[in-house]
């Protein structure tokens, strides 16, 4: 009675789950649950060159650059639930910039699959570092994750803290702390951190 292989599957876990699939209200839930699914995993199939096609610029410019609380949402990899926060981005340019809208479509490209926060802040660091050679990048990433939240691992309003500094964000203190001052974080606690800023509660273990 299912389209598609995922449907059949998504109604097989309904069962297991002990529920009934057939009554009103899940009859179509593999169906829109498979559409979820897509598009929250859509970022493997996305390509950044092509995201970032037409949008990287010669420029004489060499300040700062940054685009913050840019909003994310993600799944971790672990337990197939949503983490989701807020993702800092900076780059300091060396001859090219890239657009700033296309600065959130590269975060969803790396939101948008299986993921781990401590990854998806490296990617995103990596490509710009990767596609327009700047003097150095910083990646900051602020984020929920159900999977902690709702089991009660850890308390509901505390965040989960990643970064990746590279380039003159790395070799660069005074550098550093400019692009984390100007951030103004919710937690002051980031400003004062020696990187690597330590991430919250792991739970790789579970
Ligand atoms: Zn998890």
């Amino acid at each position: 009675m299912y389209n598609t292989q995922m449907q059949h599957l998504i109604q097989q876990l309904l069962v297991q789950l002990g529920e009934d699939p057939l009554r009103e209200g899940l009859v179509k839930t593999p169906e829109r649950v498979e559409t979820a699914l897509k598009f929250l995993t859509s970022g493997y199939d996305a390509d950044v060159d092509t995201v970032l096609n037409g949008a990287m610029f010669s420029v004489d410019y060499s300040e700062m650059v940054i685009v913050r609380d840019i909003d994310f949402y993600s799944l971790c990899e672990h337990h197939l639930l949503p983490f989701f926060g807020k993702c800092h981005v900076a780059y300091i340019p060396n001859g090219r910039v890239i657009g700033l809208s296309k600065i959130p479509r590269l975060v969803d490209i790396f939101a948008r699959r299986l993921q781990l926060q401590e990854r998806m802040t490296n990617q995103i660091a990596e490509t710009i570092r990767e596609k327009i050679e700047p003097l150095g990048v910083a990646v900051v990433c602020e984020g929920t994750h159900l999977c902690m939240a709702m089991r009660g691992v850890e308390k509901q309003n505390s965040y989960t803290m990643t970064s990746a500094m590279l380039g003159a964000f790395r070799d660069n203190a005074r550098t550093r702390m400019e692009f984390l001052e100007l951030l103004k974080l919710r937690h002051n606690t980031i400003v004062q951190t020696a990187l690597p800023i330590p991430v919250g509660v792991s739970h790789l273990d579970d």
